[in-house]
């Protein structure tokens, strides 16, 4: 338009955003926008697009974090330009990682916290890969000096997250998943010890398992590999996956010994973006001593007179994670932690009393000897004129979501919902949630699903 054209330049630039020519059409959607647009048009376009996503807030499936204090977000605003893996444009941003790792280190009792070695990830599915291909490693070089093969080795686990099924299959190892079994919905001493041999690289219990919320017994796992080792020589260690456990337990439980406290322990992963209150993107891994971590998986980059280990999979990747981590460490503190998470697993106990009350479910997992959320299932043989698919589809209504999901392996017949509690969900947002699960089952009970499978045919959940 030729700026002589007073009148239509003065019109364009007192458009309302929705009265601009931008945003009288219909924007591209899967072919390279020819032209530009006026950046409060494009902002105000993807802003509403994203109003679709639901509130972050109501979804309770997820494990990870949705709350953040506004220093946070002052933070991230700060940090948007450091990449973390330049550490020498941005050594203080290396250190404040470095210092994050012995901080975990610390808090996980390991017996030479300021000097073992660590990193921090984007979750904790990089920090498995990197603790995995660690065990791996040692495993091999172990057989090697024993002159044995080392093609075919495995590893032991319970229902595990899928990222232990990308690193086996990744990287090459069997994975020997123990099945669930009646209401056994956790790896035990027997079961792991019965799947050891000579080509085990570790067992993974997970401290907080995606299914059930349920702590695996690591001590008892412990123990029985010292009988392990006692009866055959066979040297087993273990890599906790503390992604949700690992911010939780040394907090709120600190007596629980599943940590470096035992010394098969020789790695542990957990996802600072769960209950490290950390903005999505950061995770850890950490190992207890430095001997535990292969040379030869460390690459040493040379910087500022010293010379820096760099383990990951990836290169560059956002700083502000890490220093937003920092901040949560230093603003809370082990007191902080914990009364954050203990406010949880309150509201957790308090769920898991007022759902049982509702006299169709069984409950089963109240918070108590986990992560702070619970579960449950429908009561066996009874007919309330839903699922628990319809449920979650229904409640979805008012914005919350739920996940329902059937079992792993041996327990698929078992369908079951669950409610994380995180940070930021209220007594009084649970008071409401449970208003609205009477509200959906008052609404079934008097407009029953009439064709109803154990099948998942709304829309899909993941867990997270
Ligand atoms: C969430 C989770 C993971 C994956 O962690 P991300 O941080 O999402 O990559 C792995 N293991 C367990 C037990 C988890 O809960």
């Amino acid at each position: 338009m030729p700026l002589h054209q007073k009148d239509d330049v003065r019109d364009e630039l007192l458009d309302d955003v929705y009265a601009s020519s931008d945003l009288g059409q219909v924007m591209p959607k899967y072919k390279f926008p020819k032209e530009q647009h006026a950046a409060e048009h494009a902002y105000q376009v993807v802003h509403d697009e994203l109003m679709l996503d639901g509130n972050s807030r109501q979804n309770l499936a997820t494990f990870c974090q949705t709350w953040v204090d506004p220093e946070i977000h002052k933070l991230m605003d700060e940090c948007v330009d450091k990449n973390m893996i330049d550490k020498d444009e941005y050594p203080q941003t290396a250190e404040i990682e470095a210092r994050c790792v012995h901080m975990l280190a610390d808090l996980w009792n390991s017996p030479d916290a300021a000097n073992t070695m660590g990193c921090s990830t984007t979750g904790s599915s990089e920090a498995a890969m990197l603790g995995g291909m660690a065990m791996k490693w040692r495993w091999r070089q172990k057989m090697k000096a024993a002159g044995k093969p080392t093609d075919k080795p495995n590893m032991i686990c319970g229902p595990v997250q899928i990222c232990w099924h990308k690193f086996a299959r990744y990287w090459d190892v069997e994975l020997r998943e123990i099945p669930l079994e009646g209401d056994r919905f956790t790896m035990t001493p027997e079961e792991v010890i019965k799947r050891c041999d000579e080509n085990t690289i570790g067992v993974v219990p997970t401290l907080g398992i995606t299914f059930t919320c349920q702590y695996e017994p690591v001590k008892a796992v412990n123990d029985a590999l010292d009988q392990l080792q006692k009866d055959t020589g066979l040297d087993i260690p273990i890599h906790v996956d503390g992604a949700s456990g690992g911010l939780l337990a040394p907090f709120v439980e600190p007596e629980l010994e599943w940590d470096f406290r035992l010394p098969r322990v020789k790695s542990v992963n957990t996802s600072g973006h769960k209950f490290g209150l950390a903005p999505l993107g950061v995770g850890w891994v950490v190992w207890r001593d430095k001997e535990d971590l292969p040379d030869d998986l460390v690459f040493w980059v040379n910087y500022l007179g010293g010379n820096m280990p760099t383990f990951a999979l990836n290169f560059s990747r956002p700083g502000g994670q890490i220093i937003a981590q920092y901040y949560n460490f230093l603003r809370l503190g082990i007191e902080g932690y914990r009364r954050i998470h203990q406010a949880c697993y309150d509201t957790a106990h308090y769920l898991a009393d007022e759902i049982e009350k509702l006299g169709l479910f069984s409950i089963i997992y109240d918070g108590r000897g986990g992560i702070p959320a619970m579960s449950w299932s429908l009561k066996e043989g009874i007919d309330p004129g839903f699922n628990l698919f319809d449920l979650s589809d229904r409640i979805r209504a008012r914005g919350w979501q739920i996940a329902a999901y059937s079992m792993p392996p041996k327990r698929e017949d078992l369908v079951i919902m669950r409610i994380l509690v995180r940070h930021g969900f209220s007594r009084d947002l649970a008071d409401l949630l449970i208003e609205d699960l009477k509200r959906c089952i008052d609404y079934y009970e008097r407009n029953p699903v009439v064709n109803k499978g154990n099948e998942e045919d709304s829309g899909s959940f993941k867990h997270s």
